[in-house]
Order: C-alpha cells, then sequence, then structure tokens
C-alpha cells in the first residue's frame, strides 16, 4: 500500500491548520504521545494509533532533561514526571578505581539543574494518563500502512482495513518510519561498527551515592552507571557483555534487562513534505551518549504544535532540522571520544579531558550541553 500512494503524496499541498483540521498522529512512542498532548493543550483534536497494544515495557531511554522538563509543564506532566523520576545531580569520571573529576550539573543555572532518571515505559504511560487528563486517547493495534493524496487531504491506509482522512499526518513512528518511507524520503547517515551493551540491574551493594552517575574508564572500554533508584539502575558499556564487565563494587542481585546495541547517525533530508511532518526517531537517530534521543523528539513534537497552532507549520523543518543535525554531531564527539582505540585518543581519554573537564569554568561551560540548554529557548514559554 505504501508504494501505491507513494507517487501521490507531493500532490499533498501545505495549508493553514484551523482548530477543526483533521489530524492523525502515526506511532505514540514518547513522540507522539507528546504530540498528541500538545495539540490537545491548544485546542485540536488530533487521531492517534500505534500497533502496540499498550506501552513500551523496555526502559530504554533514561534520562529526561531540563528541557523536556520545561517543556511539559504546562500540560501538567512533569510535575508527575518529578514524582516518579529519580534525581541525577552529580557525575564521577574515574579511571579504574581512581576518582578524577565530579561533573556538577547543580552548577547550571536552571531550576531544573539535574537530569531524572526514570524508564522510557514509566515516561510514557506519564504521558499516556497527560494525554487522557486532556481528553484524548491511542488507539492501540492499529498501525498505518501507506496514504494517497484525496481531494485536497490525505487518505490514510490502516492495518485493520480500515482507511481515515486527514488533512495533517504526523509520523511519529520510529526509525524505520513507514510515513518517512511513504514519503521516498532518505535517511542518510551512517551506522558505526561498534556494539554498546547495557544492563538494567539490581544491586545488593554499590559504594556511590544515589544520586550521582559513575563513568568507570579502563584501557578498552568504559563502563556508565547510571542509577534508577536506590539499589537500581543502567549499566551502559562501550563493548557488548556488560554483565562481565561490571565494576568490581558493584554485587548485582537480578538483571531486569539486558541488551546490546549499534549506534547510527541518520537524518530525514526534511522533516516535512506537503503536510505530512516527521517527528523524534522518524527524523533523525544518533549515539545515545548524552541521553538526548527521546528528548530531542519531545522538543520536535511541542515546536511543531506551537508553529500549526500559529499557522506556521511551513517553518517546522527550518527551525528543527538544524538542531537534530547539531545534536547528531555534539553526540558523536563523545562517543567518537569514548570508543576510539588509538593512542591519541587513549591519551586524550586519561590525561588531557579529566584535567580541562575537572576545571569549574569548564563544567559551567558545558553543562548547557550535558542538560539540553543548548537548544533554541521554545518562544511560547
Ligand atoms: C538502549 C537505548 C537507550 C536509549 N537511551 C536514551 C536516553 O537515555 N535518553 C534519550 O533521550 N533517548 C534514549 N534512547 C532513544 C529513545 O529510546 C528514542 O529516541 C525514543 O524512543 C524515540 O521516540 P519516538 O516516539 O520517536 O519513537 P519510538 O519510541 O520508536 O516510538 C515509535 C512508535 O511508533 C509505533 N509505530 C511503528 N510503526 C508504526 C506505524 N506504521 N503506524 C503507527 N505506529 C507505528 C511503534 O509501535 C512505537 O510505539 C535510547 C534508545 C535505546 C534503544
Amino acid at each position: 500500500m505504501a508504494n501505491r500512494r507513494n507517487s501521490c503524496n507531493d500532490r499533498v499541498g501545505i495549508m493553514q491548520q484551523g482548530k477543526d483540521t483533521e489530524i492523525f498522529i502515526a506511532g505514540s512512542g514518547p513522540v507522539g504521545l507528546t504530540a498528541a498532548i500538545e495539540l490537545r493543550r491548544r485546542g485540536y483534536s488530533p487521531r492517534a494509533v500505534d500497533p502496540d497494544l499498550e506501552v513500551s515495557r523496555q526502559s530504554r531511554a533514561l534520562a529526561i532533561n531540563p528541557r523536556t522538563l520545561d517543556l511539559l509543564e504546562q500540560s501538567g506532566a512533569t510535575e508527575e514526571l518529578l514524582a516518579a523520576g529519580h534525581r541525577i545531580n552529580r557525575l564521577l569520571v574515574r579511571h579504574n578505581s581512581q576518582p578524577l573529576f565530579y561533573f556538577n550539573l547543580n552548577l547550571a543555572r536552571h531550576r531544573f539543574n539535574f537530569l531524572l532518571s526514570l524508564p522510557q515505559s514509566r515516561t510514557e504511560e506519564v504521558l499516556a494518563s497527560t494525554l487522557a487528563r486532556h481528553g484524548g486517547t491511542v488507539e492501540r493495534g492499529t498501525a498505518l500502512e501507506g496514504f494517497k493524496a484525496a481531494g485536497g487531504k490525505m487518505e490514510i491506509g490502516l492495518s485493520n482495513g480500515s482507511s481515515a482522512v486527514a488533512n495533517i499526518l504526523i509520523g511519529a513512528d520510529g526509525s524505520h518510519s513507514t510515513v518517512r518511507k511513504s514519503l521516498g524520503l532518505g535517511f542518510p547517515g551512517e551506522s558505526a561498527e561498534q556494539v554498546f551493551g547495557l544492563a538494567d540491574v539490581e544491586l545488593d551493594a554499590w559504594p556511590f551515592p544515589w544520586d550521582q552517575g559513575v563513568a568507570t574508564l579502563r584501557e578498552d572500554h568504559v563502563v556508565a552507571f547510571i542509577p534508577m533508584r536506590e539499589g537500581f539502575g543502567r549499566f551502559i558499556t562501550t563493548k557488548p557483555g556488560t554483565m562481565n564487565l561490571l565494576p568490581t563494587e558493584a554485587k548485582p542481585s537480578r538483571v531486569v534487562w539486558e541488551s546490546e546495541f549499534r549506534i547510527s547517525y541518520r537524518q530525514a533530508e526534511t522533516y516535512q513534505k506537503g503536510n505530512v511532518y516527521l517527528a523524534g526517531d522518524a527524523a533523525h537517530i544518533h549515539s545515545p551518549v548524552g541521553g538526548r534521543g527521546m528528548n530531542l523528539g519531545i522538543e520536535d513534537a511541542c515546536w511543531l504544535a506551537w508553529l500549526m497552532s500559529q499557522g506556521r507549520a511551513s517553518e517546522y523543518t527550518l527551525h528543527r532540522h538544524p538542531v537534530g543535525e547539531k545534536v547528531l554531531k555534539l553526540t558523536a564527539q563523545p562517543t567518537n571520544l569514548l570508543t576510539a582505540s588509538s593512542p591519541t585518543a587513549k591519551i586524550l581519554r586519561r590525561w588531557v579531558v579529566p584535567n580541562v573537564l575537572g576545571l569549574n569554568w569548564v563544567q559551567k561551560r558545558i553543562l548547557p550541553s550535558m542538560l539540553a540548554l543548548d537548544t533554541p529557548p521554545p518562544p511560547w514559554l
């Protein structure tokens, strides 16, 4: 269906978006849910579908950053996220067991001067309940299969055999986006060779404060730990086999989730074509170092809803594509530094970077990036 409908997409023209506009959202992960919330908050009644029968059970994105907390405050989600999440105030970087420096997130000049650690499954639950409070819902067990232009609108084919008509389509359907593919848009970029590992682990013993992340640099890999609550957190390793690479101080009692992943850097050439828009992983994917993927997508969704309410949706790519490009680069730099095996990289990692990053004034300069406050401030806040 996707291919058959493809050829007509160019004929879907840009239009103004009045409150009675029929908006269809494909995908109800964190980004689709946010788009639905922000549109409902502004008086629209979008229809959202997702093939999954319930919100994701995987913990995936852990870090919610201050920009996201700002953005979701007006909808009421932030209050619930803050109550559910666990605050990370500091990050210790060490070489084997020798401390090198602390990163103090509380130095940031922002009321949310920390990272909020919360499994993505819980974040999605909070967003789904926020959407319900705003009168919205997700039709689960239903996927978009394709779409075609029909009389100035779009006719959308669904997996249950029915079809829907909409003026606007938002593709928040993840990195393998059917919407993006149906538009014929490329997803240029590259996939790195290196495989990372992660394990969400309950711990009987861990000697560090539970509001602190710990990154342990070793000869040929890095192990990072991010607490999710007291006695529970995620280890991420720059090579697979995380459970065999835990710091000796960690005494695990139960492995809740273990996985491996490869990093890709890809971005759609444009985030919109006619009245079809891409947001979140459908538009960009990058390294999880820095914990920005989900946050960046939530930001896309908020901007899109605001631009639509201003009758300025045609500016969406203009505002968001450069931000995506910047975040792709910003996450690639530390990832490359953490994973490179050349002698120069090892010296940089072991001696130069720790000395520079240990300086208070340097930390203050890079904190905005660590907390994702380096993207354009939302004009409506
Ligand atoms: C191991 C790991 C760790 C990560 N850590 C972090 C982190 O710490 N911080 C961070 O910000 N990000 C992190 N990320 C990235 C984050 O998980 C993603 O960026 C985020 O899930 C993107 O949200 P999304 O809504 O765009 O896409 P998804 O979460 O992929 O949701 C897409 C939704 O679309 C639905 N869908 C698919 N096809 C269709 C269709 N045809 N029609 C309708 N619906 C469809 C899917 O069922 C799904 O529910 C991590 C990712 C991984 C894998």
